[in-house]
């Protein structure tokens, strides 16, 4: 069978060439399959695998095990993969994006690539942006590979680690991104490798991908265990804060949100506290709450970000509105907030463990993911995951229209328009989407709509599973919806009887996004499957996008501008100005996550090293070496420490390493005096350090004795780890405070980084050798007494 597809964008022919040879293959395998009985197309699974241990290539297996899926799913679905998901699937399977818009059947192609990857038995994990979804997936989706004899597991946070075990010994786990890093996380927080719940990562699929790599990829996923919060200093860095005069004390970058002081602030703060030098890293911890006051003063909006209730803090998710119980800001910045509302000042949160998204999927060889939306994206996608995205043709020709822009002069007239609009499609009784990207937003929309009288559901802070309602029954006769832009996503909005005569769902987005591609979201709300639909965008120039990033261009465009009664703008040169306007924007995001990744990038060094040496400790067959060595390390430290770097050794030199190297290895030491060489120092020690090693040496095949050797060594590495971040964190806003002498703050972070690492590293190789040596001895005198 020859397949003709509707659409083809140039980049993809190529590969989409390929593909359709594969998914040619795959048709022409339906028959055979068909034939089989439920058990025979069962025992494939079994056939598959042998033939994966025999080292065949996934690639070769693919066309039989595509087929074998796909009847699978005829026979326990009743759904038939149309060829584009096929299509889709492959291009899963290699280790890529697959475009496909909203409607097309996304959930039903993870099924083909999780199939033949859970094949090599490595586990597969498949990442849904919500819990709802997860579950439905599971327990969807989940009956093809059931029926085919995998096992499939559901990752759900607050699950008991059992469970946690079971679903990730699964086949194939579903679950939401951050309870998978989160796993990760804790994993590496694990008192024994048994308590672990996770194996290594194999392959992942992630459905909307753009959403959890790109949008809520912004703040990093975090562990933290709680500590008592210095009250006082954030009440008085609080008031301080307040006295603070933008461009003059501090400086606030909208793009970016970096908050700094400028001279006469640091002034200011020092004179409030008495100190001199506030640079000093003694007055570091001062600095940190003046900052974390600041932002929390200029970064935060009451009722927008937050919302102060039963005197709590309580933050807000920008995009659904709901409150984030039980989210907390950490690094004093909650209780920075708490200081800002006079509200009860709390506990602070402090970083037991962190990483970004970014880096936790950067883990998994490979790495696929599905979504309406990637192609504005796609540099990014291939630079930072090594992924490239292929747009799958449709398996129904779009149908929507995207009218073009409406750009008025002020918000008041955008509104009144957004109403009138939805007023007069009202009267046909045609369904309106009204999208907005703020909670603010849409409750501005909602009181214009109000004054016209319309009935309409408002979905600000309900709950997911209200939300998922609603925005299912917004192609309904009749219906009008208000939501901001991410509200619901990923659930399918079916047109309601002669809906489509009417022209199908309408969908007014309110603002441009800071991303096309979130307002290609909003519009694919509408036309799913080939439904007939509209979207159009009404926007002001009054609107937060102009003003903070086209200030100076509006300006000049203002003095041209030609506008009707209704204040609409006439100018063609608009829709110009709006999409540059728009390129600004995505350009200083995507360099401000580039930024952040980098600096992330640090600490991930880091974390590879310390959590590779836990899982050396807590595996224990090699404590004995680790701690020889580290016995080595920190005497060859204590040498380095003290020796003066220019002038010639001395005889004080020498006391002084004796007396060092004394109280570490807990044993008098002989150094002859007239050394004068590094060389002979190292020679005149080596006895000493044989013998320690070989007393070492001589617990090493107790049981017991390992066991208390690790329960010294992990603690230890942990609370360097919990240490090691809060000095990163406070290094990286310090860097704010030095771009100030011309230095490239990057440049400090990663080099100032590493020196700090080597030194809180080494600190603990020494820590964990005297102690344990100490132990040791201990051990060894009891049992001589
Ligand atoms: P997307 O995530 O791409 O928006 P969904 O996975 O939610 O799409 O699927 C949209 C709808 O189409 C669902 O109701 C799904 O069951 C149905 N569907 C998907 N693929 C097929 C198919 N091959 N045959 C029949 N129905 C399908």
């Amino acid at each position: 069978m020859v397949m003709l597809f509707k659409r083809s964008t140039k980049p993809n022919t190529r590969q989409l060439k390929k593909y359709n040879r594969i998914v040619a293959s795959i048709n022409a395998l339906e028959a055979k399959y068909q034939a089989m009985s439920d058990g025979e197309l069962q025992q494939m699974t079994t056939i598959f695998k042998e033939q994966v241990n025999k080292g065949i290539k996934i690639e070769k297996i693919i066309p039989d095990a595509f087929a074998v899926v796909r009847e699978a799913s005829k026979r326990v679905l009743s759904m038939r993969h149309f060829d584009v998901q096929l299509l889709g699937g492959l291009v899963l399977a290699e280790g890529n994006i697959a475009e496909m818009p909203t409607g097309e059947g996304k959930t039903l192609v993870s099924s083909l690539s999780a199939y033949v990857r859970a094949l090599e038995g490595k586990g597969v994990h498949i990442i849904t942006v919500n819990e709802y979804l997860a579950k439905r997936d599971f327990d969807q989706i989940g009956q093809i590979h059931r029926f085919l004899g995998l096992t499939v597991g559901l990752n759900l946070p607050l699950m008991l680690s059992d469970e946690k075990q079971q679903a990730y010994q699964a086949d194939i786990t579903y679950g939401v991104g951050t309870e998978f890093g989160f796993d990760y996380l804790r994993d590496n927080m694990a008192p024994t490798l048994q308590e672990k719940v996770q194996r290594p990562y194999h392959y992942a699929i992630i459905d909307e991908v753009d959403s959890v790599l790109i949008d809520e990829a912004k703040t990093p996923l975090i562990v933290a265990g709680k500590m008592k919060a210095n009250a006082d200093l954030h009440k008085i860095a609080s008031m301080l804060a307040l006295r603070f005069v933008e461009d003059e004390d501090y400086e606030y970058d909208d793009e970016t949100k970096a908050t700094s002081l400028t001279d006469k602030g640091i002034e200011k703060v020092e004179k409030a506290f008495g100190v001199d030098n506030l640079y000093e890293l003694e007055h570091q911890t001062l600095y940190h709450y003046v900052i974390m006051a600041l932002r929390a003063r200029v970064m935060f909006i009451r009722d927008v970000d937050y919302i102060v209730k039963d005197d709590k803090i309580m933050l807000v998710d920008m995009f659904t509105g709901r409150t984030l119980d039980g989210r907390t800001l950490s690094d004093g910045l909650h209780q920075a907030l708490e200081a800002k509302e006079k509200v009860e000042i709390t506990e602070e949160n402090k970083a037991q463990a962190q990483i970004t998204i970014q880096n936790f999927f950067r883990m998994y060889p490979l790495l696929s993911g599905m979504t309406g939306t990637a192609k504005t994206q796609q540099t990014e996608f291939r630079e930072v995951y090594g992924m490239d995205v292929i747009e799958v043709p449709t398996n129904h020709p779009k149908a929507r229209v995207d009218l073009v822009d409406r750009v008025f002069q002020t918000t008041h007239q955008k509104y009144t328009i957004v109403a009138e609009e939805v007023a007069k499609r009202h009267q046909t009784g045609q369904p309106v989407l009204i999208g907005t990207t703020s909670i603010l937003q849409s409750e501005a929309v909602a009181t214009y709509l109000k004054e016209k009288e319309l009935n309409f559901q408002l979905l600000n802070a309900k709950s997911m599973n209200e939300e998922v309602y609603l925005i299912s029954q917004a192609g309904q006769l009749n219906q009008i919806t208000v939501a901001t832009n991410m509200a619901g996503r990923g659930t399918d909005i079916v047109l309601g009887d002669g809906v489509a005569e009417l022209g199908g769902l309408h969908v007014i987005g309110t603002e441009k996004h800071e991303n096309r591609r979130i307002d290609n979201q909003l519009r694919g709300r509408s036309g799913r499957q080939g439904d007939p639909g509209s979207s159009q965008f009404i926007i002001a120039l009054e609107d937060d996008m102009f003003k903070r990033f086209a200030k100076e261009d509006v300006e000049k465009f203002e003095k041209k501008m030609k506008t009707d009664k209704f204040g609409e703008i006439t100018n063609k040169e608009i829709h110009e100005l709006t999409e540059r306007t728009q390129r600004i924007v995505e350009g200083s995001h995507f360099s401000m996550r580039e930024y952040n990744l980098k600096l992330d990038d640090v600490i991930n060094e880091q974390r590879k090293i310390v959590y590779d040496l836990r899982n050396r400790v807590l595996a224990g067959n090699e404590n004995f070496e680790l701690v020889q060595s580290m016995v080595r390390d920190a005497a060859d430290y204590v040498i380095s420490e003290t020796l003066p770097e220019h002038e010639d050794i001395q005889l004080i030199h020498l006391a002084a390493i004796k007396q060092d190297l004394q109280q570490l290895l807990g044993e008098t030491i002989n150094i002859p005096d007239q050394l004068s060489k590094r060389k002979e120092i190292d020679l005149a020690i080596e006895p000493y350090l044989e013998s320690i090693s070989s007393f070492i040496a001589l617990s090493q095949n107790d049981e017991k004795v390992n066991r208390t050797v690790q329960l010294v060594m992990q603690p230890q590495i942990d609370s360097m780890w919990v240490k090691h971040l809060e000095s990163m964190a406070h290094l990286k806003e310090g860097i704010g405070l030095r771009s100030y002498q011309q230095e490239d703050p990057m440049r400090i972070y990663q080099k100032e980084g590493l020196e700090l690492f080597a030194m809180n590293f080494q600190n603990l190789r020494y820590l964990i050798a005297s102690e344990i040596l100490g132990f040791l001895r201990n051990l060894a005198n009891q049992e001589k007494g």
